[in-house]
């Protein structure tokens, strides 16, 4: 686990990040990767001298088995509150399931596994949602109907991205593999609105951060388009 900016800690399981956020008022967790894999969080908790029970609330990127795998789990240890898109919300606890009939994204949802369903206790419907202080909840729908991203007020400003890009090596950004998008326009149309905002560091779903600057990394990916 490496400490991305002051306070905002990013902790690898297997190929998906989680972000672990200290604040003055308990730790916030940016999703809680793949399933089966939540002793990890714990671990990395005590790393940093909290438990499981200083995490307040968990702030869901999108529905993803690899973004939720934890959740449940989280949710029953800490008593966090969870917050998610209204238009992810049903693959979150259980009510929808998605169908896929591509034949690579069957097989690694079959590797990865199911998340266990969760509860969701708030429910996002308005963009530029503050679901606590100092966070603001965009949606950038594409990558899922109801993908949020998150923006920090620290350190001159940390993009939680989720899977809406991802970090590529050499400070630059790219996009998550096109065949899990729902909606690859709406999804080129998220990241562009990503690129007119302002903030210095960004942590992705996938790939390394991009600290200094990263809203130009976002610009220089618009930029050349498609
Ligand atoms: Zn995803
Ligand atoms: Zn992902």
């Amino acid at each position: 686990m490496r400490e991305v900016v002051d306070g905002v800690f990013e902790l690898g399981i297997g190929y998906v990040h989680v972000h672990l956020v200290v604040t003055d008022d308990g730790v916030v967790l940016v999703d809680t990767g793949l399933p089966g894999k939540s002793a990890r969080i714990g671990r990395a908790l005590h790393d940093i001298r909290r438990t499981i029970g200083d995490v307040t609330t968990v702030l869901l990127t999108h529905h993803h088995p690899d973004h939720t795998g934890g959740l449940a789990e989280v949710r029953r240890r800490s008593g966090a509150r969870v917050v998610a898109h209204r238009d992810d919300v049903p693959y979150v606890t259980g009510e929808a399931q998605v169908v896929t009939r591509h034949p690579v994204v069957r097989l690694v949802g079959l590797i990865m596994g199911r998340a266990e369903p969760a509860p969701v206790d708030e429910v996002v419907t308005v963009d530029g949602f503050s679901p606590l202080p100092g966070f603001t909840a965009l949606h950038t729908p594409g990558h899922t109907p109801g993908h949020l991203s998150y923006l920090l007020d620290r350190s001159g400003g940390v993009l939680f991205a989720g899977d809406a890009a991802a970090g590529k090596r050499g400070g630059r950004i790219g996009s998550t593999p096109k065949m899990v998008s729902v909606d690859l326009d709406a999804q080129h149309r998220s990241v562009e609105r990503l690129a007119g905002l302002d903030f210095d560091h960004a942590v992705f779903g996938h790939g390394p951060a991009v600290t200094g600057r990263a809203v130009d990394a976002f610009r220089t990916y618009v930029s050349a388009g498609r």
